[in-house]
């Protein structure tokens, strides 16, 4: 079964985790991950070092999710610092356990570095190789920006670059969080009429920490924190932690409403190795019993 399949019968549910540090047993993800199975996501995508760390375990992983038999693994890929040959000999990897969904990314330029140091400068070309060398082989995933990617000057620049990365080959766009909905509403009807038609799926971070939301937000990402968002960091700012995680987790379900209002066609939560919250999410979004 193909995720782009999926998407046309209904809204997908997924979930991303990352792997554990090389010295870290895996277990206690693989328990993760068979409590979000619970709730029958339609993937679960695994992401990748930029700089190919740990991609030993990110292979462990997508091959789990794929062994377990209870939903399709996506792996993300980056360029950087990757031949031709070594996208090559991933992809082959992936094929020969039976992987055959990614998330095709150009990756985060390590500090210090001019460029990816490898053969592709952008992800639109890492899809274009794949995609020529591998046929309908493998479903492709972008990723996309609604708040703009940090580095371009502009949004008409940066979504000038998904319709390329798109007619590059790839199938579904996977966004980065986003938690001014009103400004995901403009976005997505502007990559509409700039021709980008494929499924948008939806990340969703779940709002569980004040400082976390402050340091994804303003300290990589360069998201806005919308109105609503800052009052409930303020009349929480001192409250204990489990305080502003139920306050956050309310707002995480009223934002999660509103995203499946504008017809979106998949949510994508970030679960950041821990099933709690996102399962309390879709609890509360009627998410745990869609099927
Ligand atoms: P690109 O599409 O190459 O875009 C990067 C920048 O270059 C943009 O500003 C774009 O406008 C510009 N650009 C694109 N094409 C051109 C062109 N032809 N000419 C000039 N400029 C161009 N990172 C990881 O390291 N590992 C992960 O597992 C990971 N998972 C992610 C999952 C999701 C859902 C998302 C949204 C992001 C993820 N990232 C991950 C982060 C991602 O690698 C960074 O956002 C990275 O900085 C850009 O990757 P990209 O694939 O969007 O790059």
């Amino acid at each position: 079964m193909k995720i782009t399949d999926i998407m046309k019968e209904r809204m997908s549910l997924s979930f991303e985790v990352f792997p554990p540090k090389a010295d870290k047993p895996l277990e206690p993800l693989l328990d993760v991950l068979d409590r979000l199975y619970t709730v029958e996501p339609d993937f679960v995508s695994c992401t990748y070092g930029a700089g190919g760390t740990n991609a030993g375990r990110h292979m462990e992983i997508c091959k789990a999710i794929l062994d377990s038999g209870k939903t399709i693994p996506i792996s993300h890929f980056t360029t950087i610092g990757k031949t031709r040959e070594d996208i090559r000999a991933q992809m082959d990897l992936c094929l020969s356990y039976g992987i055959n969904h990614i998330l095709a990314l150009r990756g985060d330029i390590p500090e210090g570095w001019e460029g990816t140091r490898g053969d592709f400068r952008h992800a639109s070309e890492m899809i274009s190789f794949i995609r020529k060398y591998y046929g309908d082989k493998f479903v492709i995933a972008m990723a996309g920006a609604p708040e703009k990617h940090i580095e371009a000057r502009t949004f008409a620049e940066d979504i000038a670059h998904l319709r390329m990365k798109q007619d590059s080959g790839a199938d579904i766009l996977m966004t980065q969080l986003c938690y001014d909905v009103e400004g995901f509403k403009r976005w997505l009807d502007t990559i509409r009429k700039t021709g980008v038609h494929i499924p948008v799926d939806v990340g969703i971070m779940p709002v569980l920490n004040k400082n976390s939301v402050i340091k994804m937000c303003l300290g990589t990402n360069g998201c806005s924190i919308p109105q609503p968002l800052a009052e409930l960091i303020s009349r929480y700012y001192n409250a204990s932690e489990e305080d502003f995680r139920k306050a956050g987790i309310e707002y995480t379900v009223r934002m999660v409403y509103e995203y499946m209002a504008l017809g979106i066609d998949g949510l994508h939560f970030y679960s950041l190795n821990k099933a709690d919250a996102a399962l309390e999410i879709c609890e509360a979004c009627g998410l745990s019993y869609r099927k």
